[in-house]
């Protein structure tokens, strides 16, 4: 298989980490008999500082040319002391969200059981977890009109949804679970708003087409209470943008540590693979940071963007091994971990290599 994949660093520890996934997707080319092809770009305050711009319109025409788009992060600490700055460098990643557009985002909960000491939950909710969310992206309270009266007594944002955004996540939803668990769960709160109750008439008209997936019903509130107490009857979350944002955060807990999950936005174009932690300057440069989420996003573009099932299982497989090895990065240690298992970016890298 031949593919373009554009490589976006960011900043911070995106410069680290993504030097990670790109070796990783080069391996799986040269085992597996692929024809992988890289191409460079910059984003965010790296772009800032050499144009202006955090999103150069060379980084976007790339991005729009290229088969996946593996991304780092983007960010600065100089924009959290100044949140007025008119340039910042997240501009540069809704622009290129909505120019390729992406609908939605999936992230996997993915459990390595060597890894159930690093969670805050017990080992025996957590065994056996293994859950992909569908957040939708492009519709919800988020981009409803918001007002506020003269006198900052009243304010309001309207919650907006169209059938057609509700079916063309439903759908990738849907085939997801055929690939998986065959289980779907469309989380709602179809009992209080009107949003919800179309959601929930688009995909239970879908369910009828997809007879293998079973297809369940859930309020959100009852969704994140099940979430902590048994995580494992979960299969294929699909939820709306404001539900999805809170429910994958909460569920980003269960695999123990940010360094360890990726993510990907899909949609008609160009899909875009990511790590869900940010820049976290506080490590940069040093060696510090955990490339593991880099790591299973090229696994995750492997799989969504290609199609490479069996690639895309090698790359989980070396990250489990180097795991089972006892290799742990300082986020994913814990207190028995012994000194001289702890490595650095450069050196877990290798040991998935
Ligand atoms: P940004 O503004 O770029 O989103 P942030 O301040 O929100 O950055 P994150 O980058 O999301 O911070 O990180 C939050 C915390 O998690 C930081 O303390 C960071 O050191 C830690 N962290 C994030 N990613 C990793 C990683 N890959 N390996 C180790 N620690 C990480
Ligand atoms: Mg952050």
């Amino acid at each position: 298989m031949k593919k373009n994949i554009l490589i976006i660093p960011g900043d911070g520890i995106g410069q680290e980490v993504t030097e990670w996934g790109k070796q990783v997707l080069e391996v799986i080319a040269s085992k597996f008999g692929h024809e992988f092809a890289f191409d460079n770009a910059i984003m965010g305050h790296t772009a800032i500082e050499a144009t202006g711009n955090p999103l150069p319109d060379e980084t976007l025409e790339k991005a729009k040319a290229s088969d996946a788009i593996l991304f780092g992060a983007i960010g600065h600490a100089k924009y959290d002391n100044d949140p007025s700055a008119k340039v910042r460098p997240e501009q540069g990643l809704l622009k290129i969200r909505k120019e390729l557009g992406l609908y939605a985002n999936l992230r996997p909960i993915l459990l390595f059981d060597e890894l159930l000491d690093a969670s805050s939950l017990k080992p025996e909710i957590l065994r056996g977890t293994d859950i992909l969310f569908f957040r939708e992206l492009t519709g919800d309270v988020y981009f409803g009109e918001k007002t506020r009266n003269e006198d900052n007594t009243f304010a309001s944002d309207l919650m907006n949804y169209h059938r057609y955004e509700v079916e063309r996540i439903a759908r990738k939803a849907f085939e997801a679970a055929q690939t998986r668990g065959k289980r779907l769960c469309s989380v709602d709160k179809a009992n209080v708003l009107e949003t919800s109750r179309l959601w929930r008439e688009v995909v239970q008209g879908l369910a009828a087409e997809y007879p293998d997936v079973e297809t369940e019903h859930m309020f959100i509130d009852n969704a994140a209470m099940q979430l902590v107490k048994n995580p494992k009857k979960f299969d294929v979350v699909l939820t709306a943008n404001l539900f999805g944002d809170i429910l994958t955060d909460e569920a980003s807990q269960i695999a123990g540590s940010m360094g360890m999950l990726a993510s990907a936005s899909i949609g008609d174009g160009t899909g875009f693979f990511e790590p869900i932690h940010g820049s976290a300057h506080d490590i940069a440069g040093q060696d510090k940071a955990n490339p593991l989420a880099s790591i299973l996003s090229a696994a995750l573009m492997l799989d969504i963007a290609f199609g490479l099932q069996e690639e895309a299982k090698a790359v989980t497989e070396a990250v489990d091994q180097a795991l089972k090895a006892g290799w742990r990065t300082s986020d994913i240690a814990v207190n028995d971990t012994p000194a001289d298992r702890i490595l650095g970016t450069v050196a877990m890298g290798q040991k998935v290599i």
